[in-house]
């Protein structure tokens, strides 16, 4: 892991393997950068050196020196510092050094904390790499990840702060090791010993595995039909943090745990099959969620829920057209095998309610195609039916700049979802899909404060982008952290 030091100045024996020196737009100094006026005076006098958003510039002179762009000082935000610290960064694994100094920016417009806070992260989300299937090219050029990243200018700092924001990092990073693995080692029988093995490593937290006997027992029908088609078995974990047992507030994160999604009987394309291992970032995010509030010490009680299982294809596979009951009790015709993880969340949703007594309820899903089409892939889908989580969940979306935007649970949509022969359709079709997903899964939470976050594009992306590195992004896991921080206070 990445250790972070504050250092109130640069000492002068210590030669940075990497030293960066960051600018606004328009060439002016961020910080008090006279001492190496003599090496980026020339770049900027040429022009070459402007101080855009994440400009960078390489300077070889009294070792490595790195011009770096924070963009217009009138704009500055948390978010923008994240992302022109991730070029840094970039620049660092380039060059395979291990250890980089920053000169930290004077910032009007943040609070010293939360300006400490952001540019943190921006380096700590850029330094990870999911490299280790690329045997053949590591032995050439092996990644080199940073190791030390000392700011220079910070006199006064909250060492709690920086251990805060490595545990946080560490739980983006194992939600994007769990994305990002192949389907066949990220198994529902892998996501469940995850869950223990992090229950032992954590004191206060608890997991609990139901297996396939014991969700008969439950008559978790929709669990088990999503999982016919699949040679290995369904689970349902809990892992469970109890960090304020005077309080009667419980808070349940449900995550979509479908390991690999084939579709079914109701077979994707190739294309839309290619991503599928991420089907089960939902999970991956909750469970880790739970675990980065254990390591902070919370002063919550939470509860991860993940159904876990494939969606695969067999002559056992559940089957469009026929009628399976819920756990809940109420019966569903499924017109789209490939809508399986509105099914397997509805379970868990009943079973969270029935077992756990949550006082609020936020499911975390890579649920539909059709968020992706409306809101495309860097903003994840909110649907609530509570004011407050609205309010609170959209907070923390703007302090970790991880996207929300709220999507109505129009209830004339609900005409969509009626079956002549169940309770209900599993399937809308095109027209509102998100939307119609949401209704479906708002149709088994009763009158529970609940909100759902369709993720489908958010969680997984096709380039890296700013601090989102490769494919698996860890979404979600900042935004209910921070979620979790503002309702224990
Ligand atoms: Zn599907």
């Amino acid at each position: 892991m990445l250790k972070i030091i504050c250092q109130a100045a640069l000492d002068k024996h210590e030669r940075p393997e990497l030293l960066v020196l960051p600018f606004w737009e328009g060439s002016v100094e961020a910080a008090d950068l006279s001492h190496w006026k003599h090496l980026w005076g020339k770049p900027l006098d040429y022009g070459d050196f402007k101080g855009k958003l994440g400009e960078t510039l390489l300077i070889y002179e009294e070792g490595r020196i790195l011009l770096l762009g924070l963009g217009k000082k009138e704009t500055l935000n948390a978010e923008n510092l994240r992302r022109a610290y991730s070029f840094a960064v970039r620049i660092a694994h380039a060059k395979k050094v291990k250890s980089a100094h920053f000169i930290f920016p004077h910032i009007s417009l943040l609070a010293k904390e939360e300006a400490l806070r952001a540019l943190a992260e921006g380096i700590l989300l850029t330094n990870y790499s999911f490299s280790h299937l690329k045997e053949d090219s590591l032995k050439e050029n092996p990644v080199v990840l940073l190791e030390k990243a000392v700011l220079i200018g910070i006199e006064h700092h909250d060492d709690a702060l920086l251990a805060k924001l490595s545990a946080i990092a560490s739980g983006v990073y194992l939600t994007r090791e769990l994305v990002n693995g192949n389907a066949d080692d990220v198994n529902p029988k892998m996501l469940a010993d995850t869950a223990c093995s992090l229950a032992k490593q954590t004191q206060g937290l608890t997991a609990h595995v139901l297996d396939k006997k014991e969700l008969k027992k439950e008559k978790m029908g929709l669990l088990l039909a999503v999982n016919r088609g699949s040679a290995q078995d369904p689970y349902l974990i809990t892992l469970s943090y109890q960090g304020n047992p005077e309080s009667k507030e419980h808070i349940v994160l449900i995550g979509k745990g479908i390991t690999y999604d084939t579709g079914g009987l109701a077979l994707k394309t190739a294309d839309n099959m290619v991503t599928m291992k991420c089907d089960m970032a939902g999970a991956a995010t909750v469970l880790a969620t739970v675990h980065v509030a254990a390591a902070l010490h919370l002063k919550i009680n939470v509860t991860a829920v993940a159904p876990v299982t494939e969606n695969a294809i067999d002559a056992k596979s559940y089957k469009m057209g026929d009628v399976y009951r819920s756990m809940s009790g109420k019966t569903v015709e499924v017109n789209n095998t490939d809508a399986e993880g509105r099914l397997v969340l509805v379970d868990a949703i009943t079973y969270a309610i029935r077992h756990l007594h949550p006082t609020a309820m936020i499911d975390v899903a890579s649920l539909t195609g059709g968020v992706v089409v409306a809101l495309g892939e860097e903003i994840a889908g909110l649907f609530t039916n509570d004011e407050r989580l609205a309010k609170d969940l959209s907070g923390s979306s703007e302090a970790t700049g991880e996207n929300l935007w709220r999507m109505p649970l129009y209830p004339d949509y609900k005409e969509m979802l009626k079956s002549e022969i169940a309770d209900i359709l599993n399937s809308a079709g095109k027209n509102g899909s998100s939307i119609t997903a949401a209704l479906f899964l708002q149709e088994f939470t009763g009158s529970l404060p609940w909100a759902h976050i369709d993720m489908a594009g958010s969680c997984y992306q096709s380039k890296p982008k700013f601090y989102n590195t490769v494919k698996g992004t860890g979404y979600g896991l900042r935004l209910l952290i921070d979620f979790l921080e503002r309702r224990s206070s």
